[in-house]
This record gives structure tokens, C-alpha cells and sequence, in this order.
């Protein structure tokens, strides 16, 4: 089905044309390399997009310098819808929208997945990369560089040659799998213990959104939480989180009439939005969430991993999908750079490795500050003075979600400053209930005794 790729041509074989693979395609394809990409569902620009994970997504800083370079920024902008912040519904129905960033130059959009990935086909496709759908890869031969694809229309099975593999193949990954009959990964991965369920919340009657657009909803109760995304076309994409034990869980809200009883209790100000709750509950499947962790990501010249298939994560600091693309660009230019591909996927994983470790953590610990901490005075008033210190010392302090969210400094970097910050908060804000009782001249001399300027992002 395709030609032989000699070892000298700079030849990829891509596997997977999902996020960061139509990514990673148009990335190489701009650079002049022959980018060979097979997917295992049908061309969802032919046959709708088939869904399964999250219907939509928080595009963040990261992710959009990485579609700026493939430039698909433009096209997938078009399609997004701003959001300013957390607005947070309380169980008595109060609202409140916490901003994220100083202003609207700080902000994240909610982008359809369908919508995405079929503009960075197109866009992938463009640049020269040769998309094979329906060729779900099933084993490699290392030692041949041999790749077998089954075509799940009609289970025929199909040969492919190959230089190197690029896993972009998700949290599933098959070429993860291979790899790990050929060399030691370290692999383990940590469930949650918490899954989570989609519902719909429709546009009004006169076809508008039916509550705030311009926001990431957030109903925090403590042991579990709802979200709700803005998508373009006027809905909304509700996000149940709940444990997988105790009550409430998905193991005691089964059925629909249970889902709603549960609404009704602790999301009151949502029943009116979900008028398919019961049935959107019931035919929807339960998602698990989890952490992969590899100690390697590649073998010497033959395979290497990235995205999800390298280190899904929790999807609470909204990162999964912008450290995929940013995992793009790296390794774009570490193939650029070097020309031994061996070396090439040695510094890709030595470079963005400890990164995927730090916003993983980080993935974990916002669970816990999006469903029980948003609406805690203690929280709050360190909010606050997080908010004052960005502003009186913008070279050394930035509070941690803008460093991960609207700036490129290695997430690695944010993890350690965030941890650093956050003592100096709790340090600061001990025995006060506001802001006002602070004395400014000791809050400033702290923050520069104990925090060295920023570097450049
Ligand atoms: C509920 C939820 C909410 C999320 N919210 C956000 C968010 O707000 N912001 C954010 O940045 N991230 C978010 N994420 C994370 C994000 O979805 C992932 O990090 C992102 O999709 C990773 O992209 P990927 O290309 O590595 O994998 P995927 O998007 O999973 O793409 C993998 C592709 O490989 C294909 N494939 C699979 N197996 C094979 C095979 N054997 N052969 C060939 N092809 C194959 C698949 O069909 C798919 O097209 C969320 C995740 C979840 C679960």
C-alpha cells in the first residue's frame, strides 16, 4: 500500500490522526518530510466525526502557539468560544465568575473536538501528509520495520514499511503495546477512582445559549463535581465527575431517574438546562480516568511515543490535548535539529518527559481545587493575594494556573515556582480574613527575598 521508505529518506509513519497527530503531520510535512499517517476509524470528514472521548475541549496558550505554527490557528479560532473564567454555581443557587487571567487577553476557549480534528486533517493534508483511514494498527515487526494494519470495515489485514513510528494513537496506544514486548517502559497507570458522564444542555427556544457562553461552568460539591463547556453551535457539554464508590457514585446513580434525583438535590440551577437528563444519562457511557506513566517513551530509532499514547492524564487542568500539541513542536524540532533520529527521540524524551510528570501532577491536584476548594474563604482570600502579588511583582510572581495556561514556560518550571508560591501564600494570608489587615512592605520584601524573576516564557 505504500512505498518502501529507505532509511536515509526522511520518512515518518505516523500512527493515529487524531489531535496530535494531524498535528505532528502538518508540522514534518511543512519541514519537507514525507509524513505517512494511517488512523484506524473512517475519515470522519466523510462520515461524521464518531466521538467517544469528550465533546469538547479548553484550548489554552500552549496548544495555540502549536496550531499557530501548523497554521490552523486562524481556522480553528472561528470556531471556539471564549472563556473568561470559572463562574461557580453554589448548592443555593448563587453565582460567582472567578476570572482566570488579568483580562480578556488571558482567557481560554472551549473548541469541539469533530471540529478540530477535521480542520487539521484538512490542514495536514494540505501541507502534503498522505492519510490512510481505516488501517487500525495491530502489530510491528522491529527487526523487519514491518507494520500490520487491519481494516475494521472487513477485518482484511495490510502491510506497511517503515523508517520510524510516531505513536499518536491515544491512551490505547497499539504501538505502546508492541513496544513493550521489545523493550521495558516502566509502564503503570493509576485510575482516579472517579469516571465521568456527558449530558447536553440545548440552546433556548429563540436559539441562544441558555445560561453564560463566555464561561467554564463549575457546580463544586466537594467529593464530585459538574462542569459545563460552551460549544459553538449554542449547546453546552455537561461533565459529571463522580467517585466510582460511595454515595453518591456512579455505583449508587445508575439509571436516569437516580441521575436526576441527584441533580435535584445538589445541581438544582441545571435541571431546567438538561431536559434530555435522563436520557442522555442512560445512553451515555461512564468514562474512567487515569494516569499513564512511561519511564521511556521511545525504541533507539525505530518508535517513539507522544500525546496521549505517552502520558494521558486526568483531564482537570484542561492540558491533556495542549501538551500533546506542544509535544508536537518539540519533537518537530528535535527531528529538524538532529539528524539521527536515534538521538533525535532521546532529547524529545528527555526534554518533555519530566514536563508530562509536572502537569500531570498538576492535572491531579486541580481536581481537588475545582471540587472542593473554589468556594473556600481560606481559598479565596489566597486567591486574592495571588491576584495582588501577579500584580505588584509581575517579574516574579505568577500564579500558577496563568503559568501553565497563558505562558510556555516549561510545565515543569510552573509545578516548582506553583509549589514555592503556594507555601509563601499560606505564609502570608496565616491569621488574616482579609487583605487589608496585610502589611505590604514585609508581603513585598518576602516575595523577593524568596522568589527569583521569572524567566522568559
Ligand atoms: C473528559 C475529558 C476532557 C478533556 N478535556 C480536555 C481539555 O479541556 N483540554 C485539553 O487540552 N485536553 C483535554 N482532554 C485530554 C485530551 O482529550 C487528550 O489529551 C488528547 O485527545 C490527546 O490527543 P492524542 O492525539 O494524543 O490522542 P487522541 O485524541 O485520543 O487521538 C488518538 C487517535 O489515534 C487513533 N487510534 C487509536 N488506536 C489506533 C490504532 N491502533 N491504529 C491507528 N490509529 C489508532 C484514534 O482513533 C484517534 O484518532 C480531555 C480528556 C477527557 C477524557
Amino acid at each position: 500500500m505504500s512505498s518502501q521508505p529507505q532509511p536515509s529518506t526522511r520518512h515518518i509513519t505516523l500512527i493515529g490522526a487524531g489531535l496530535a497527530g494531524a498535528v505532528l503531520a502538518t508540522l514534518l510535512a511543512q519541514r519537507g518530510w514525507e509524513v505517512e499517517v494511517f488512523e484506524k476509524r473512517g475519515d470522519p470528514r466523510i462520515k461524521g466525526y464518531e466521538g467517544g472521548r469528550s465533546i469538547n475541549l479548553a484550548l489554552a496558550e500552549r496548544g495555540r502557539h502549536a496550531l499557530h505554527l501548523a497554521g490552523a490557528d486562524e481556522a480553528v479560532m472561528a470556531h471556539a468560544v471564549m472563556m473568561r473564567g470559572r463562574m461557580v454555581h453554589f448548592l443555593d443557587g448563587r453565582t460567582d465568575l472567578q476570572r482566570y487571567g488579568r483580562d480578556d487577553s488571558e482567557v481560554i476557549s472551549s473548541v469541539h473536538r469533530g471540529e478540530l480534528n477535521v480542520i487539521l486533517l484538512d490542514i495536514a493534508e494540505r501541507a502534503g501528509a498522505k492519510l490512510h483511514f481505516n488501517r487500525g494498527l495491530s502489530s510491528v515487526d522491529f527487526n523487519s520495520r514491518s507494520a500490520t494494519f487491519i481494516d475494521p470495515r472487513d477485518s482484511s489485514t495490510h502491510e506497511a514499511t517503515f523508517v520510524s513510528l510516531v505513536g499518536a494513537d491515544g491512551a490505547g496506544s497499539a504501538l505502546r503495546g508492541a513496544l513493550s514486548t521489545e523493550t521495558e517502559l516502566g509502564e503503570r497507570t493509576e485510575f482516579l477512582g472517579h469516571s465521568y458522564k456527558e449530558l447536553e444542555i440545548p440552546p433556548t427556544a429563540d436559539g441562544g445559549f441558555s445560561i453564560e457562553p463566555n464561561a467554564l461552568h463549575i457546580w463544586p460539591r466537594g467529593r464530585y463535581m459538574c462542569i459545563a463547556l460552551p460549544n459553538d453551535g449554542r449547546t453546552f457539554t455537561v461533565t459529571l465527575f463522580l467517585p466510582n464508590e460511595g454515595d453518591p457514585s456512579f455505583a449508587t446513580v445508575r439509571t436516569g431517574a437516580e441521575a436526576r434525583a441527584l441533580f435535584e438535590r445538589d445541581f438544582a440551577d441545571a435541571v431546567p438546562l438538561i431536559p434530555n437528563l435522563e436520557r442522555d444519562f442512560e445512553r451515555n457511557p461512564a468514562g474512567l480516568l487515569a494516569t499513564l506513566y512511561l519511564d521511556r517513551w521511545h525504541l533507539d530509532d525505530r518508535a517513539v511515543l507522544v500525546g496521549d499514547a505517552a502520558h494521558a492524564m486526568v483531564p482537570f487542568h484542561g492540558q491533556g490535548m495542549n501538551c500533546a500539541f506542544e509535544d508536537c513542536v518539540a519533537l518537530a524540532e528535535h527531528l529538524d535539529r538532529e539528524p539521527d533520529r536515534a538521538a533525535a527521540f532521546a532529547a524529545f524524551q528527555a526534554e518533555r518527559l519530566p514536563n508530562a510528570r509536572a502537569i500531570q501532577a498538576m492535572a491531579l491536584e486541580n481536581y481537588l481545587e475545582m471540587r472542593d476548594r473554589v468556594d473556600d474563604e481560606d481559598y479565596l482570600l489566597q486567591r486574592a493575594l495571588e491576584r495582588k502579588l501577579g500584580e505588584r511583582h509581575p517579574d516574579r510572581f505568577m500564579p500558577r494556573y496563568s503559568m501553565v495556561t497563558f505562558h510556555r514556560l516549561p510545565y515543569a518550571t510552573a509545578f516548582e515556582r506553583g509549589r514555592m508560591q503556594r507555601e509563601l501564600l499560606v505564609e502570608l494570608t496565616r491569621g488574616h480574613a482579609s487583605l487589608d489587615t496585610l502589611d505590604w512592605s514585609m508581603v513585598d520584601a518576602a516575595v523577593r527575598e524568596r522568589l527569583s524573576p521569572l524567566p522568559a516564557s
